[in-house]
């Protein structure tokens, strides 16, 4: 019994000492000293006045605000409408502002809010994007005025494509960028339609929560892939000079590429599986992105009832180091009960529709329930449809992550 703890014990020491590498480098794991920086792009689109316009995001962008100041320590940069032209989302100020966001400093803590429109087109490199689409953020200097027309333009009408920003621009300028220090971690928000690989980052599926789907993918890693992996790993990689010499299979190049291909193949592929192996790499920066909605959805960006800001901020609020996990299933929990209400408010707007229909024709006001009104069920079928297609939020990470763990802003 002791001798098989004892074997245990020395293999996670070696697995420890193989997965990181023989040098560490010195981290600044104290939060409280680490340089905070901050980076909110709230555009609003003319707001109100504008059939395109938003209005919650300069109320989500204040409340974050506040919230990274005077709980975590952040300093804070704000990109919206209303602050001079230096604070304008404009495409020139929101390159500047991310071209200049990372700094080539180690152990830098940075969070990042986009709280606005985003859209995707066709992508030129189809390998790039698994749905052959990309993403992008569109500044408020993209999207023409729509306030003076009688008619609602559609979207692609007044969008000017030469100013929005694309996915691998974002990817470049953050990702990559931080991915040159050690020690920093990038928190991302994205509160907008197909936002989930904006950053383009490699693991998403290995990251969700809640589904049958998602349990079964957890549960097999757990106990199946990941342990068969550190037991391959210890027995096969057998001398000392091979352990010094291995390269943690992140990095796709080790010896474990020609041992074991399948299960490397797992952590390295391009696309996410959802069955990643999660292997630590605690010296590589973090990189997390929170979106709001699957590359393939909406979010509920000018509502109220269930933008992804509008649920993460009483979390962290009330949690200041909430778990992945938790940060995950609040926020599917909040967006669904914003997706309810929204569905109860065109219910009873379609109700009210028929009750005034039967009064109108003088019927008695117990039939209403079989008057037939074919225009108005139309738009309650479209509007029901749309929030239908609306937004599951995401979790995407550089690495796989340990839903357990906590996030540390
Ligand atoms: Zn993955």
């Amino acid at each position: 019994m002791a001798q098989t703890s004892h074997q245990t014990n020395k293999l996670k020491e070696a697995f420890t000492r193989m997965s990181t590498g023989q040098s560490l480098p010195q981290l600044n794991t104290d939060r409280s000293t680490r340089k905070k920086r901050a980076l909110l792009i709230t555009p609003t689109y003319g707001g109100k006045a504008n059939h395109w316009g938003l209005v919650s995001p300069i109320n989500d962008a204040n409340v974050m605000k506040t919230l990274l100041i005077n709980q975590y320590g952040y300093t804070v940069r704000t990109l919206h409408e209303g602050e001079g032209s230096d604070s304008l989302p404009t495409y020139e100020n929101i390159k500047q502002a991310i071209d200049s966001f990372i700094l080539k400093e180690d152990n830098v803590d940075y969070v990042l809010l986009y709280a606005g429109h985003s859209d995707q087109v066709e992508a030129k490199d189809r390998l790039e994007e698994e749905d052959g689409r990309s993403e992008f953020i569109i500044p408020c200097d993209a999207l023409g005025d729509n306030s003076v027309h009688e008619v609602k333009r559609e979207f692609n009408e007044i969008l000017d494509t030469k100013k929005v920003i694309f996915d691998y621009y974002l990817h470049e300028a953050l990702v990559e960028k931080i991915q040159q220090v050690k020690g920093s971690q990038l928190v991302a928000i994205f509160d907008s339609c197909h936002s989930c690989t904006l950053l383009n980052l490699r693991h998403h599926r290995c990251n969700r929560v809640g589904s049958f789907k998602s349990s079964l993918r957890r549960i097999s890693r757990r106990i199946l892939l990941e342990p068969m992996e550190k037991y391959l790993e210890y027995t096969l990689v057998r001398t000392e000079s091979e352990r010094s010499r291995h390269v943690p299979k992140t990095d796709a190049k080790g010896p474990m590429g020609v041992y074991l291909p399948f299960l490397s193949q797992l952590s390295n592929a391009k696309q996410c599986s959802g069955f990643c192996l999660r292997l630590p790499t605690p010296e590589k920066p973090q990189v997390i992105c929170i979106s709001a909605a699957k590359d393939s959805q909406f979010a509920m960006e000018n509502n109220q009832n269930g933008s992804l800001t509008t649920a993460l901020i009483p979390l962290f609020s009330s949690e200041p180091q909430p778990t992945y996990e938790e940060i995950m299933i609040f926020a599917q929990q909040s967006v669904a009960a914003g997706r309810d209400r929204n569905f109860k408010q065109v219910d009873e707007w379609y109700a009210k529709k028929k009750r005034e229909a039967t009064e109108k024709k003088g019927h008695s006001p117990a039939f209403w329930r079989f008057t037939r009104l074919p225009e108005e069920r139309a738009t309650r079928d479209y509007y029901i449809s749309q929030i239908e297609a609306h937004s599951d939020p995401q979790l995407s990470s550089e690495r796989p992550l340990r839903m357990a763990a906590r996030l540390v802003l």
